[in-house]
């Protein structure tokens, strides 16, 4: 392309369109010299790095290249939608390289949660997937929890290596990062970049004392995520901010909860018992018989039942029946993104409903 303007910060072309995809810049800083895009300022004014899309390919390219190296990775998942924000295949990509597995936002988990119980779980999950951690830590990186404890695995684990920090988008990586800048350097200017082969992307790189450093890479989407099926204003709604309170429902046979209009639950067999709900606070259950169900969706999805709102209606897909008949103790039912609801005895038949898209399934309790 002729007279092509590139960010001198990361070399990415330099676009007035797209806030969120490479190099852009808003057209009132064009005429600024030296040019830089909108990332690259503010990772050099306000140390703040901000996430971009990127193509699955590129991010191929990254994973393949951090393999190549002799580092230590650190891979975050998000403890509030842990399959949903699980990034597979590490193992390989790690080539030989430890990872320590970092759950982030546990401060959203009831205060009364066994730290140690949930990094056992944790571990046991991450067995499942085929992961093999060096360890695995529980923090807050918003809330500034369990920071130091991370910090000191990260300085036992790396021994003398580079670190690279891995995970899908919306994990907190970004959090993360800059709470890790805060604490390690406490500093400013203490960012540099360094660039990957084959990609057009500069990682930000933390400098460490050893001359070694701690890099963020680029964040990994994941299509099966709630967030995915909502706008902004909705997924405020359905993202805990805070400590999620468990509600408790006592339900007979043939019953149904609605999560807003964004999944549904019947309980289909089983007697009566106590299903445990794990959301977002501000996400209204509706409860009726299943017999009424169907109607109540049709009559009142995007009005009582929402998210989503009626204007938002002709885009969201339609919802879809997933059966499940318990046979183990203490289970959730986990709807990607969205919650779960844990049952504390087998035999329970139920049927779960998420757009079309969306996981759902079924897990030993986390809680
Ligand atoms: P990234 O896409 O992985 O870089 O994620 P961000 O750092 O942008 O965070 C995604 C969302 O999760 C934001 O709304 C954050 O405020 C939120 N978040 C990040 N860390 C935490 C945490 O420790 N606890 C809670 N409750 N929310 C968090």
């Amino acid at each position: 392309m002729e007279n092509e303007i590139v960010c001198i910060g990361c070399g990415s072309r330099i676009q007035t369109e797209d806030p969120s995809e490479l190099g852009y810049t808003p057209s009132s800083a064009l005429n600024k010299e030296p040019i830089i895009c909108q990332r690259c300022f503010r990772l050099k004014h306000y140390n703040e790095v901000a996430d971009v899309r990127l193509t699955d390919d590129d991010f191929l390219k990254i994973l393949n290249e951090v393999g190549k190296t002799d580092a230590l990775i650190v891979k975050i998942v998000d403890i509030f939608d842990f399959n949903g924000s699980w990034l597979p295949g590490i193992q390989r990509f790690a080539g030989g390289n430890d990872v320590l597995l970092v759950g982030n936002k546990v401060d959203l988990l009831p205060k009364s949660a066994n730290k140690n119980r949930l990094i056992n779980w944790i571990k046991q999950q991450a067995k499942e997937l085929g992961l093999k951690p060096v360890d695995v830590t529980l923090v807050s990186a918003d809330k500034g929890m369990y920071m130091q404890e991370v910090i000191d695995l990260i300085e036992t684990y790396r021994n003398g290596k580079d670190v690279y920090v891995v995970g899908c988008t919306n994990v907190g990586k970004s959090t993360f990062i800059n709470r890790i800048i805060k604490e390690v350097s406490g500093e400013q200017d203490v960012i540099t970049t360094s660039h990957f082969p084959g990609t057009t992307l500069d990682m930000i790189e933390i400098p460490l004392d050893d001359g070694k450093a701690i890099i963020d890479t680029p964040g990994i989407i994941n299509h099966h995520q709630m967030a995915h099926f909502v706008n902004k204003k909705d997924l405020k709604i359905i993202t805990p901010k805070k400590e999620i309170k468990p509600k408790v429902y006592q339900l007979n046979e043939q019953q149904t909860l609605f999560f807003g209009g964004l999944a549904r639950f019947d309980y289909i067999k089983g007697g009566r018992r106590s299903f445990v709900c794990y959301l977002s606070n501000e996400l209204s259950i509706h409860r009726t018989k299943l017999e009424k169900a169907d109607d109540l969706y049709e009559n009142h999805k995007g009005e009582l039942l929402q998210p989503p709102r009626v204007d938002e209606l002709e885009d969201f897909p339609a919802l879809v029946r997933h059966e499940f008949s318990i046979k183990d103790g203490k289970t959730d039912i986990v709807f990607s993104g969205l919650g779960w609801v844990t049952i504390s005895e087998p035999g329970a038949v139920i049927a779960a409903y998420v757009p079309k898209g969306v996981r759902v399934y079924v897990r030993p309790s986390l809680i």
